[in-house]
């Protein structure tokens, strides 16, 4: 018997026919005897829709709003007529989606009237995706005899008000889940419950940013002491690369905490950035596997470094992103500016994705989303008023249409070349790196190039990657777990 966290991404949940393979999974283990705590995303394209329906609804236009609530409502609809039998169960589930979508058009006529989606409204609009999905999927388990038990994670995660990127207080959320949840599973229940949102102290619904489902499974599962995460979603495990932009893309048979955390900061969407942080410290292993492929082992993710035989494990890419470059001879020797500018940049909103700077110290240059970057231009330029007025720096310069690649492996740490051979493959492929910065945990290396040249630099990168994963997949008999 062992007690696990699951947790099923958009896709898995996004079709009646995908929602029957969870059920067939969840049913496994229980059958096995596990103790189950279920973490459940919105049916996919649904948060997407409702993010839309936000800005309907602040633009005035009702009638899209009230399209996109037909769409979102037919969507559950169908799960419904194909999985719960007609009668007093499926009425139960109908007047309860009734319900939620009900209070979806209402806060968007609220939204209208003010004429602003403001982010705290935002997050609360996102949470039906979630609420919808879980009542659903709990209707059709308990349909099938399962015994479950929906729960809203706004009750279990308590985090400040930083609205859609929100933070846990740990001790709160600790707190709660300990309460709410703990004895729940003790008593044969498998709860289902929301992912991506919790609430601040006083109860306002915060979500913990795209694909935060992740984050919430990890934090359940840390929380309650889980012997295994399992992230179920739509590919077999973590890949050298993002299957989308490389279909010659393999499963890694394992990656430390250290390594996935490069990748999923650097752009792997497979899992949220900060899946890791709360389980990391509990050494709770991590596994990523397909729904619909649960034979397959998928990738197990753990505290260890695993020798292997790869040096670069994967390689991902960020699209839409700025880069600015601060340059002046007058910087040289004058302290703080960098800190400055990174101030400023976070004031204007910007999280900052990529530092490089020139060793003779007249230039720097750092990335950010395109959405942002004139924001975070303006915002540095004012702070280094003086500075310009003086002519100690020049031009604060935005270059947009960039990417930033990233390798990742911790192998690199030990093995000396790895940066001389990626840029080399780069020169000989004449693709122009215009920046280039290494984690300060050795385990990645980041550049920038132009966003043209995106594909044929993760191409030839990732044939580095796909030279030993083989070899990997082989040994694995040797995981560590
Ligand atoms: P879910 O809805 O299950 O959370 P996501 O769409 O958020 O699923 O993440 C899974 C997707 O991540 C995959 O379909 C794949 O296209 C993408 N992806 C990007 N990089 C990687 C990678 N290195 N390994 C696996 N998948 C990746
Ligand atoms: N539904 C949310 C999103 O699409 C959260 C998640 O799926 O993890 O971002
Ligand atoms: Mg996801």
């Amino acid at each position: 018997m062992a007690r696990r966290t699951m947790k099923f991404g958009g896709t898995s949940v996004g079709s009646a026919e995908a929602i029957k393979q969870v059920v067939a999974i969840v049913r496994d283990f229980l059958a096995d005897g596990d103790e189950l705590a279920v973490v459940v995303s919105a049916m996919s394209g649904v948060t997407d829709l409702l993010l839309e329906s936000a800005q309907a609804a602040a633009a005035g236009n009702k009638d899209e709003f009230i399209a996109i609530n037909a769409t979102v409502r037919q969507k559950h609809q169908a799960v419904i007529d194909s999985l719960i039998p007609s009668g007093a169960a499926r009425a139960a589930i109908e007047a309860e989606v009734n319900e939620l979508l009900q209070q979806h058009l209402e806060l968007c006529e609220a939204v209208r009237v003010l004429g602003e989606a403001t982010p705290r409204i935002s997050d609360a609009l996102v949470s039906f995706g979630e609420r919808l999905s879980s009542r659903v999927i709990t209707a059709v388990m308990e349909a099938e005899g399962l015994p479950v038990q929906q729960m809203d994670s706004n009750h279990l995660i308590v985090t400040d008000n930083q609205f859609q990127d929100a933070d846990p207080l740990w001790d709160e959320t600790e707190a709660r889940i300990a309460k709410g949840l703990r004895s729940r599973l003790g008593a044969g229940v498998t709860p289902i419950i929301t992912g991506f949102f919790g609430a601040t102290p006083d109860g306002t619904i915060t979500t913990l940013g795209r694909g935060g489902s992740d984050f919430i499974a990890a934090i359940i599962a840390a929380y309650l002491d889980s012997d295994e995460l399992v992230v179920w979603t739509d590919v077999d495990g973590v890949m050298t690369t993002d299957p989308r932009l490389d279909a010659r893309a393999r499963v890694l048979p394992y990656v430390s905490y250290q390594e996935i955390g490069e990748l999923a900061f650097y752009g792997a969407k497979v899992l949220h950035p900060k899946t890791v942080q709360p389980i990391i410290n509990r050494d709770i292993p991590l596994r990523v596997r397909n729904t619909f492929n649960p034979s397959h082992i998928g990738t197990v993710v753990g505290a260890k470094t695993q020798p292997s035989e790869t040096v670069i494990k994967a390689v991902t890419g960020i699209r839409d992103v700025s880069m600015l470059t601060v340059s002046g001879r007058g910087m040289l020797g004058v302290p703080g500016i960098a800190g400055r500018t990174f101030l400023a940049s976070a004031k204007a909103g910007a999280s900052i994705l990529m530092i490089s700077q020139s060793s003779s110290e007249q230039s720097f240059c750092f990335t950010v989303v395109d959405a942002l970057a004139q924001n975070v231009k303006a915002a540095v330029e004012s702070e280094l008023q003086r500075e310009i007025q003086h002519n100690n720096i020049d031009s604060v310069d935005v270059l947009s249409d960039i990417v930033i690649i990233t390798v990742v492996g911790s192998g690199m740490r030990g093995t000396p070349g790895v940066a001389g051979r990626v840029f080399s493959l780069l020169g000989e492929n004449r693709i122009n790196v215009l920046a280039i910065a290494q984690g300060s945990s050795e385990c990645s290396i980041s550049f920038i190039i132009e966003q043209r040249d995106l594909e044929r630099a993760v191409a030839e990168l990732h044939t580095l990657a796909l030279e030993t994963v083989e070899k990997d997949s082989i040994n694995r008999i040797g995981s560590p777990y």
